[in-house]
């Protein structure tokens, strides 16, 4: 390049003094100045034109490799799309304002909207949890997960994801199908409350026979005797395990119904309720906890937990004593109970809140237990946004910790009488 421009040059001063230089004009020496530019000029244009060339070729080239990575983009595209489009799960991506930017086939087909491209996540899902999650996942950058009942083109209930893209102000929404799942759980539940249901009038039935039998049988044998009272025992076991089946189902059944309710009362209650079954035993029973403790919350299932609880802690100790505890945290109430029992080993710690799991199986049908009472408590905290956890060492005791969010309280006093009752 550098040549081109120096023979240019050269050329054009060459000319310049062939042309105007005083001392050559009219003279030989203008011939040659005049031969010598036009020679460099020559050079000056031949090089010009090789240089234009070669642009030339170089800008075909690049956008010849241009075209081959825009054909390379768009096959990868059709690949993606063709990948995101096979999947059953909905796939969205959306800008800064959450308006959707890429929606897979299958989240067309969920939302039953052709052309979701550029429409808010909002207008296209009809769904405020879904926009709110997407907003949560685009302003605080963090993952945000919910249920969702979509009620267009048909109902159905999906668990939504959604996540910040690391990089641009998008976020990754995906949406799974659940209401199949959702709606053999139900089947399965109405199934177990209905045999429980069912159940309970002939076992009362057979234990008032078994009753009447025991009374009027005077002469029999005591052997025919203990057959009877083992018949009574054996009702009463099958009685309570299709009681704390039902409780189990409607505790899993949820939306419950939260009202105000005073957690103190409630754990108070229970625990003057079992205060004679602790003075059987030998044990010192106690309450601690502000004089009230308002939460949102179903008193009836709040109780149920506490009974669960406290009595579990009295059926696992041998001496010592088994305590109560009501607290605040913040936003959330908080309910313990410690025992000085017999403790639970560590490798069973992660399976006792497992339907009938048991850690010792005749101690628990001992007690009358049913191996459902901690799966009870599970799911009755879990429905209330709340958390539940265990600290136990065998040989020591154990302590149960329930931490429920107290919510926008209503402020009702709610009796312990009152919320067994109801
Ligand atoms: P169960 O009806 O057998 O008491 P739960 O679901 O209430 O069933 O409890 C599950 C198992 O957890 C019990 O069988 C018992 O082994 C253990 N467990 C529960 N609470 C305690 C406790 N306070 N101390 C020791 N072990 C406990």
């Amino acid at each position: 390049m550098i040549w081109l421009y120096a023979a240019c040059f050269g050329g054009a001063l060459l000319l310049l003094l062939a042309l105007f230089a005083p001392w050559g004009r009219g003279s030989i020496d203008i011939a040659w100045f005049l031969v010598a530019a036009v020679l460099l000029l020559f050079l000056a244009g031949l090089k010009a034109r090789s240089v234009i060339l070669e642009q030339a070729i170089r800008l075909r080239e690049e956008s010849r490799q241009e075209e081959r990575l825009l054909d390379e983009i768009e096959s990868q595209r059709r690949e993606i799309d063709a990948l995101a489009d096979g999947f059953d799960v909905a796939l969205l991506v959306c800008d800064a304002r959450a308006n959707v930017l890429y929606a897979n086939r299958t989240a067309v087909e969920m939302f039953g909207f052709d052309e979701p491209m550029g429409r808010s996540i909002l207008a296209v899902s009809l769904s405020h949890d879904l926009e709110r999650i997407t907003l949560r996942a685009l302003e605080k950058r963090e993952a945000a997960t919910a249920e969702v009942t979509l009620g267009y083109p048909q109902e159905r209930m999906v668990r939504a994801k959604a996540w910040p893209d690391p990089i641009e102000g998008r976020a990754f929404l995906s949406l799974y199908d659940v209401t199949d799942i959702r709606r053999l759980e139900r089947i399965r539940q109405d199934f177990v409350a209905n045999v429980s249901h069912e159940l309970r009038t002939p076992l009362a039935n057979i234990r008032a026979i078994a009753e009447t039998l025991l009374d009027e049988l005077k002469h029999a044998s005591k052997e025919s005797k203990q057959y009877l009272e083992q018949i009574i025992v054996e009702v009463d076991r099958l009685s309570q395990l299709s009681g704390d089946l039902l409780v189990l189902s409607a505790a899993e059944s949820g939306p419950i119904r939260k009202q105000g309710c005073d957690l103190s009362a409630v754990v108070r209650g229970v625990v003057n309720q079992l205060r004679a079954k602790a003075q059987t035993k030998g044990l010192k029973l106690s309450f601690d906890g502000p004089e009230r403790l308002p939460i949102e919350a179903n008193p009836t299932q709040m109780t149920q937990v506490a009974i669960n609880l406290i009595d579990n802690a009295l059926n696992y100790t041998n001496e010592g004593e088994v305590r109560a505890k009501v607290s605040q945290n913040g936003d959330d109430a908080v309910f313990e109970v410690a025992d000085t029992g017999i403790g639970i080993a560590s490798e069973h710690l992660p399976r006792i809140f497992e339907r009938f799991y048991r850690v010792d199986k005749g101690r628990s049908r001992a007690t009358g237990g049913t191996g459902l009472g901690l799966s009870i408590v599970r799911n009755i905290v879990e429905v209330h946004g709340g958390t539940v956890s265990v600290q136990s060492t065998l040989g020591k005791g154990t302590t149960f910790k329930v931490t429920q969010p107290i919510g926008e309280i209503a402020e009702e006093k709610t009796s312990i009488d009152e919320s067994v009752g109801s």
